[in-house]
């Protein structure tokens, strides 16, 4: 799109692992099973962030491996919470105060990011998250199969139905993220913690703190 680089956003589409919260997720739960465990899962899900597997192929397989309890999902919610990146929960409510929508859209674990959402000031209709189902007491059973966000591209049908007000910034640091990029006036790349080549070669923008995302989206 060729106003991609133009400041100014009424709309904005947080990824929250690597972006919003300096943590991968389902990796730090896996890591719950052991270091060999949590290198596999890890590994998978480098590999599709990078977008050289489809997500679709390891979403499941990373959580039969895992089975994580209600327990350690709401340790995980704590840990999102203390892995805000710097100034996000600051930059998050200037632009809410400002008018500006901010949506958080996650192939994580919804239960874990409603937490850090409910601290933004993000209602949790505007949290897209994979849910989980667990036993009575609080055993891992599933999840929810059916949610786009399991997919690769799963976060541009996610958005495309959102009806967003334009213009929308979407913000990340994986290859799912980048999926979004041909429904919304452009995608910024999240190099705050890590850097994927492939997914800042193709994005409009490249944004390091949430402090330059203030800049961008406010101008
Ligand atoms: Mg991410």
């Amino acid at each position: 799109m060729s106003d991609g680089a133009a400041k100014g956003f009424a709309s904005v589409v947080l990824d929250v692992d690597s972006t919003l919260c300096g943590i991968e997720g389902i990796d730090w739960l896996a890591g719950l099973r052991g270091s060999d465990v949590g290198a596999r899962v890890t590994a998978l899900t480098e590999r599709a962030m990078r977008g050289r597997i489809a997500l679709d192929a390891v979403y499941g397989e990373r959580l039969a491996i895992v089975q994580p309890s209600r327990a350690e999902v709401e340790m995980l919610a704590g840990l999102y919470v203390s892995s805000l990146a710097p100034g996000a929960a600051r930059v998050v409510r200037r632009l809410r105060d400002a008018g500006c929508r901010v949506v958080l859209v996650s192939g994580g674990v919804r239960e874990a990011i409603l937490p850090v959402a409910q601290r933004l000031g993000i209602p949790d209709s505007d949290v897209h998250a994979v849910a989980l189902r667990f036993t009575a007491d609080g055993e891992y059973e599933g999840y929810d199969a059916a949610s786009p966000l399991t997919t690769a591209v799963g976060k541009r049908t996610v958005v495309e139905a959102l009806a967003l007000p334009p213009r929308v910034l979407a913000v990340g640091d994986g290859a799912t993220d980048l999926a979004i990029r041909p429904v919304v006036e452009a995608f910024a790349a999240f190099t705050g913690f890590v850097t994927r080549d492939a997914v800042v070669q193709d994005a409009d923008l490249v944004v390091t703190t949430f402090d330059q995302l203030l800049d961008l989206v406010l101008a």
